[in-house]
């Protein structure tokens, strides 16, 4: 009698290759190019993913092109995905392969782990599904399936770092193909064995699962109780200066990293009409003579944090400008025509925030 590792492999083989979504890096061996499909769809929905994909390795075919490429460019061909520690790492992986490896992606387990932005998961990704080398990958969607597989009640044996869940899957790829045993797994997280509502009735491995059995598909992993995310309320001010608006770029580390936003300034609960002019002065060096503010804020979600970001432009005050740095592009801020973008490209939360203020 086969083990549950191998009776698993045997249903989800054929079920994979007969039923797997047809999507571009699925047609690649390349493993420089799945790397970059597996840093994409971290936190990021397929759908999303598709649109940048192709785009991106047009821009950087090769780790020597994303290795010499300039940060500003590599942000530019992330901007819209967000997340960009991902597009930072990603990059320092790239230069750390060329010079370490030669510009080739290892195919150890352990090798890869030492590139930077690639944790365990990323690494038996690139190592099952580009070098057939049968290494365990264990993320949210597969925690959920193995979990569910075998009933697995405690919340922490549920998790995706539980060493039941890594053992587990590490028998299933050595049971068969790895580069198909792991894409299936994966799979059947994310089009079957779905957070909720599973569906069961076309479900490859039903007959092998002890939650279905006892009634517990639903259960099974329990809800995590998160504390609510703590919410920022901040002005995003248009300061505007004969038809331009300026953007600052942000500091080096934080949220937003790098990234260009109009000056951020905290919203008080008795702020109702905009910015204070005297914080706008102090944050942007730029004196403004009246405010006008949006009714409606933009919210965005980030992973432990949500930014309620209430739009409000001011006119800057007719000034002798030539004593004041604020009026000019400088290192760190510009003054953009409507239309106009940064060449390092914007972050989706602007670029919402300039849309609504017609920009
Ligand atoms: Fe998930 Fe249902 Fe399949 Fe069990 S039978 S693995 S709960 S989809």
């Amino acid at each position: 009698m086969l083990d549950l590792a191998h009776r698993l492999a045997k249903l989800l083989e054929p079920w994979f290759l007969q039923h797997q979504r047809d999507l571009a890096w699925r047609r690649t061996r390349d493993p420089y190019a799945i790397w970059v499909s597996e840093i994409m769809l971290q936190q990021t929905r397929v759908d999303t993913v598709e649109q940048y994909y192709g785009k991106f390795l047009e821009r950087f075919p090769d780790i020597g092109t994303l290795a010499a490429a300039d940060e500003s460019e590599v942000l530019a061909a992330w901007s819209g995905l967000g997340y960009y520690r991902r597009a930072r790492l990603l990059h320092a992986g790239a230069r750390h392969v060329a010079a370490s490896h030669g510009g080739k992606v290892p195919d150890d387990p352990e090798l890869l782990r030492q590139i930077p932005g690639v944790g365990r998961y990323t690494a038996g990704a690139i190592a099952s599904i580009a070098f057939e080398r049968p290494t365990a990958l264990v993320d949210g969607n597969v925690a959920r399936v193995l979990s569910r597989l075998q009933a697995i009640e405690d919340p922490k044996l549920q998790e995706a770092g539980a060493p039941g869940h890594w053992t587990m899957a590490q028998q299933i790829v050595q049971a068969g193909p790895p580069r198909v045993l792991a894409q299936a797994l994966m799979e059947l997280g994310a089009t079957v064995c779905t957070p909720l509502g599973p569906r069961c009735e076309g479900c490859p491995v039903r007959s092998e699962c002890q939650a279905l059995a006892k009634g517990l598909q639903t259960t099974i992993p329990r809800p995590k109780q998160r504390a609510p995310s703590p919410r920022d309320d901040l002005w995003a001010v248009a300061v505007r200066r004969n038809g331009r608006v300026l953007l600052e770029q942000r500091a080096n580390d934080g949220l937003l990293a790098g990234m260009w936003c109009l000056p951020l300034i905290e919203r008080k609960i008795t702020d109702r009409a905009g910015a204070p002019p005297r914080a706008i002065a102090e944050v942007t060096g730029v004196k403004v003579k009246s405010v006008e503010a949006l009714t409606e804020p933009v919210k965005h979600v980030f992973t432990h944090r949500v930014w309620m970001l209430w739009p409000c432009r001011g006119e800057a005050a007719v000034v002798d400008v030539s004593h004041m740095s604020g009026y000019e592009d400088g290192p760190g801020r510009m003054w953009i025509a409507p239309g106009e973008r940064p060449r390092g490209g914007i972050p989706k939360v602007t670029e919402k925030v300039l849309e609504r203020l017609g920009y």
